[in-house]
């Protein structure tokens, strides 16, 4: 049995944790040969998170919590603290609570009731410590730390990074993640990285010779190891917030990736890289680079989040709304790259009009084919400038006040608005994102998929849980006819 168990929920299972595996790395080697990686999933039933643990019965229990997971590991920790309460054979393990969703919340939150120690912060170099503290002394441990410890941002020279701790058969059947820098030198409103102090928040790249190293370690690994037989792309996905900022050591990166696109395993799996940049920042040898790769080898995540300049200006996000779509523009012509775009619902200044508008830029700037528009509602994350307006009464901002904390109206949107544009982001995942019906990629569909989305909640009675043959004809059936009406109309 393990001292301590490093335990998550990770969205889905094929998400494992970089976190917890640093968290692994960086413990010194007895502590680390006497710790468990333990991850769950989000839709595993709540006994197969409990047993294995009751199971484990470690003297120092982690959780990583983050906004997706909050909830679930609050109730989590209940039923483990009634399991160790009713059973007087059993010792209650010290709790130790961390991750980024933590750090911004007060004392008082919920889930800090069941915690010995709260690391606000990242991990790497305190969490070490700690739990040598509270297996020597644990009393003394708690006089010396107190509850809630501050730790400051790591030096990333001195950290282990994890990749040895992903397992062979993460390696064959999961996404994996990487990261070769921290932070971002941006503070949009919305968003943890402007979360006070922005200190915490600056970039640090790790040195490129050493994270290529690593990361030519990872993928040698990858190639040598067993992969799926259907010759799926393994995708590495890298967790950096923007990546293109300091745009040299991005190149020096992507030319090492670029050197594996063409290297493949023996079921034929190539690697697909997969990185969230930002618009604002693309220069021509930025584009010259991404243009080299080849088709399926490359994903980008583009933060978009709104066109609309004054919704911009209201939460401090750095934006060029033409800059941004030329951007968009020549992605679709000159590159083979798969662009995911995000756009959120729900920020300040922004009605439906204008939301929808924006949509259709997007849309037509990206042009169809496999890319992806994501649709988010805002979330008044604790600690961000939009939770302080939020707070404040600021464009009467409504939120949830549990995590995720998203927006329920603004000014701008009633609830039903929300409800609308909720079910519209659910049905365009499910229908346009998944392919499973095309749409005009020229002209503008916003209207048309909101009519098509109530008209499909209308017929089915829910988003979710559908059958994907009979929600594919069904749309294919309801979406021509109402083209048709706005064609007529129009
Ligand atoms: S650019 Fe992206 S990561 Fe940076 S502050 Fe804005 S939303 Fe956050």
């Amino acid at each position: 049995m393990a001292a301590i168990v490093l335990a998550v929920i990770n969205a889905k299972w094929i998400h494992p944790s970089l976190a917890v595996r640093l968290l692994k790395a960086n413990l010194p080697g007895g502590l680390q040969d006497d710790s468990a990686i333990m991850e769950f999933a989000q839709r595993q039933p709540l006994e197969e998170k409990l047993t294995p643990i009751l199971a484990a019965a470690p003297r120092i229990l982690a959780f990583s919590v983050s906004i997706w997971n909050h909830g679930l590991t609050l109730e989590l920790l209940e039923k483990l603290e009634q399991a160790w309460s009713s059973n007087p054979a059993c010792t209650a393990p010290f709790i130790i609570l961390g991750g980024p969703e933590l750090t911004p919340l007060p004392p008082e939150t919920a889930i800090f009731r069941f915690a010995d120690f709260v690391i606000r912060g990242e991990g790497e170099e305190v969490f070490p410590r700690l739990c040598q503290a509270v297996l020597e002394d644990p009393a003394e441990a708690k006089t010396r730390y107190g509850k809630f410890i501050q730790a400051d941002p790591v030096d990333l020279n001195a950290i282990k990074p994890g990749y040895d701790l992903y397992t062979d058969e993460d390696l064959k059947n999961k996404l994996i993640y990487v990261e070769a820098s921290r932070g971002c030198p941006y503070a949009c409103g919305f968003c943890q990285s402007a979360v006070k102090p922005k200190t915490a928040f600056l970039v640090r790249e790790f040195p490129p010779e050493v994270f290529l190293a690593r990361l030519d370690r990872l993928l040698c690994r990858i190639k040598n190891g067993k992969q799926p037989k259907n010759g799926a792309p393994r995708t590495i996905k890298f967790l950096d917030r923007s990546f293109n900022v300091n745009i040299p050591w991005a190149l020096e990166i992507l030319e090492y990736c670029l050197t594996k696109t063409t290297e493949e395993t023996e079921n034929g799996n190539h690697f697909q890289f997969h990185f969230e940049m930002v618009p604002v920042v693309f220069p021509k040898t930025l584009r010259t680079m991404i243009a080299r790769f080849p088709p399926g080898s490359l994903r980008l995540e583009i933060g978009i989040q709104s066109l609309n300049p004054q919704t911009c200006a209201l939460i401090q996000r750095t934006s060029n709304p033409e800059r941004e779509l030329e951007v968009l523009r020549f992605l679709r012509r000159e590159t083979s790259a798969l662009v995911h775009a995000d756009l959120i619902a729900g920020l300040p200044g922004e009605d439906l009009v204008s939301f929808g508008r924006g949509f259709d830029k997007l849309w037509i700037a990206l042009g169809g084919a496999f890319n992806e528009i994501q649709l988010g509602i805002l979330k008044c994350l604790p600690g961000t400038p939009v939770h302080t307006m939020a707070e404040a009464g600021t464009n009467k901002l409504i939120y949830s006040k549990t995590a995720p904390y998203e927006v329920l109206t603004t000014d701008k949107l009633s609830l039903t608005d929300m409800e609308k544009i909720k079910n519209f982001a659910r049905f365009w995942e499910l229908i346009v994102n998944r392919q499973l019906l095309p749409l005009p990629p020229d002209k503008p569909v916003f209207a048309r998929f909101m009519e098509l989305s109530q008209q499909l909640f209308r017929h089915f009675g829910r988003n979710w849980g559908l059958p994907k043959e009979e929600l594919r004809e069904t749309a294919g059936l309801l979406f021509p006819a109402i083209e048709k009406t706005e064609e007529a109309s129009a």
